[in-house]
């Protein structure tokens, strides 16, 4: 059997684990980052993002590839919302949730009311069949593609999967709903084989994805350190410490020995989702912890010798000029060695999701226009935030960053660009789901 797998831009980890599963299976695996024509039977979509549903590349690749008499199967997180994947993609399946026990037998039977973890389509009707997650997380190596060296993913080639789940439950992200809240380590040898798998590939820099890295080996919510600081020494060893990265870590999972591992054995960066400088606001994003813990978090970081990155989200439907004023005052008092900064994005199955479609449309600051500074660009209100916030960023950065008008240019498209895409997903969810999207979901 003969299966492209399509990963928008990136060759996601997901991407590659399937693959390495299709082809241990004895299937012959293609990996491919660009839609185009499809010679292999099966087609499968690697949707890493709800915005993949709008992006017409590859709507118009899935529809040629069907005309063609392939076959088409969607997974990943956009796999959240199956209705939506199956209406605006037209594929034959959707495997629902964590792949691995549905990809096989679905590629080489097809659709079935035998297989677990896959939505498709019964006439009028859509049928979801509920995923059953793997039982351990030990599988063959992935597929990695040749020329795995020629990307980067924030300056890493890869991003190896350490662990799944999150003790967190921030209402914006699907971690916890897609994979769970209960941390679910794989063996270290596991990973570190892959590791020098990467390596032989062509892989420079590596790092560790897992939503918090630190939780890794973790259980009942108690950090275990010294299994995460074997983790960093074991890939240091392999790629070189100036290769390794571990950046995202929760404020509250940090102690001063991981601290010390990711300053020896990493390049030395941690990023923490700080998200608001409004308490009001990090309670309702359901962060589980406070600004004075994230401003701790900092100082903690640099004590230590490392280097800072925050990411911010802005125009929460509920964020107020009061709220969005104490981000930027954090921003301005902590002088981060980098920020991120996005527009609330409502990803299908998180809670936030259902806020917005319970939020009338003239409420949202998503759609609300911009009556302040920035007005003259006609941004809406989470736009124009989200460009005073990147603007505010660089200003206060440490080493001094000139503000051309090429960075302002850059900055006023990406705010404009991030509110085109998030309004577009916006309404789909609108569409699909109008106030209702899945009762579930909270
Ligand atoms: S801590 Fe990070 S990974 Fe966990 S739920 Fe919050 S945003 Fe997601």
């Amino acid at each position: 059997m003969n299966v492209r797998i399509l990963s928008p831009d990136l060759y996601t980890y997901g991407a590659m684990l399937i693959g390495g599963i299709l082809q241990d299976a004895g299937m012959e695996v293609t990996l491919a980052r660009s839609a185009g024509p499809c010679e292999e039977k099966i087609l499968l979509l690697s949707l890493y993002s709800t915005q993949h549903l709008l992006d017409r590349r590859i709507r118009d690749c899935v529809k040629q590839h069907r005309e063609n008499g392939g076959l088409c199967y969607a997974g990943g997180p956009a796999s959240t919302a199956p209705e939506m994947v199956l209406g605006e993609l037209g594929v034959d399946a959707v495997v629902v949730g964590e792949g691995e026990n549905a990809i096989v037998p679905l590629v080489r039977q097809g659709v079935s009311a035998e297989i677990p973890g896959i939505a498709y389509r019964d006439g009028d009707r859509i049928v979801i069949q509920a995923p059953v997650p793997p039982a351990n997380l030990r599988r063959p190596l992935p597929l990695i593609p040749d020329d795995i060296g020629s990307q980067s993913i924030r300056g890493a080639n890869a991003y190896i999967e350490s662990h799944r789940g999150c003790l967190g439950g921030c209402t914006f992200c699907q971690v916890p709903r897609f994979f769970g809240r209960e941390i679910r380590s794989r063996e270290i040898g596991e990973v570190l084989r892959e590791v020098r798998a990467f390596r032989e590939k062509g892989a420079r820099r590596i790092s560790i994805s897992g939503g918090t890295g630190s939780l890794y080996c973790s259980h009942n919510g108690k950090l275990n350190p010294g299994a995460f600081i074997d983790l960093l020494s074991g890939m240091a060893e392999i790629m070189g410490s100036a290769n390794v990265s571990a950046p995202d870590i929760r404020v509250d999972c940090i102690t001063d020995e991981i601290l010390d591992a990711i300053r020896k054995y990493t390049i030395g960066w941690v990023f923490f989702g700080i998200e608001s400088g409004s308490d009001r606001i990090l309670s309702q994003m359901g962060k589980g912890v406070t600004v004075s813990q994230a401003r701790d978090a900092v100082e903690a970081c640099r004590s230590h010798g490392l280097k800072v990155a925050g990411s911010f989200i802005v125009g929460y439907p509920t964020e107020t000029d009061e709220d969005y004023a104490a981000s930027r005052e954090f921003i301005a008092e902590q002088c981060l060695d980098d920020v991120f900064v996005s527009i609330a994005e409502p990803i299908p199955g998180t809670p936030l999701a259902r806020l917005v479609l319970r939020t009338q449309r003239d409420e949202n600051p998503l759609f609300r226009p911009d009556k302040g500074e920035y007005r003259s660009f006609g941004l809406s209100i989470a736009e124009a935030r989200c460009f005073g916030m990147m603007m505010d960023a660089d200003m206060y950065k440490p080493r001094l960053h000139v503000i051309t008008d090429q960075v302002f240019d850059l900055y006023l498209k990406e705010a404009r660009k991030q509110g085109a895409e998030i309004r577009a997903v916006t309404d789909l969810l609108y569409r699909y789901y109008g106030s209702n999207l899945q009762p579930d979901c909270e």
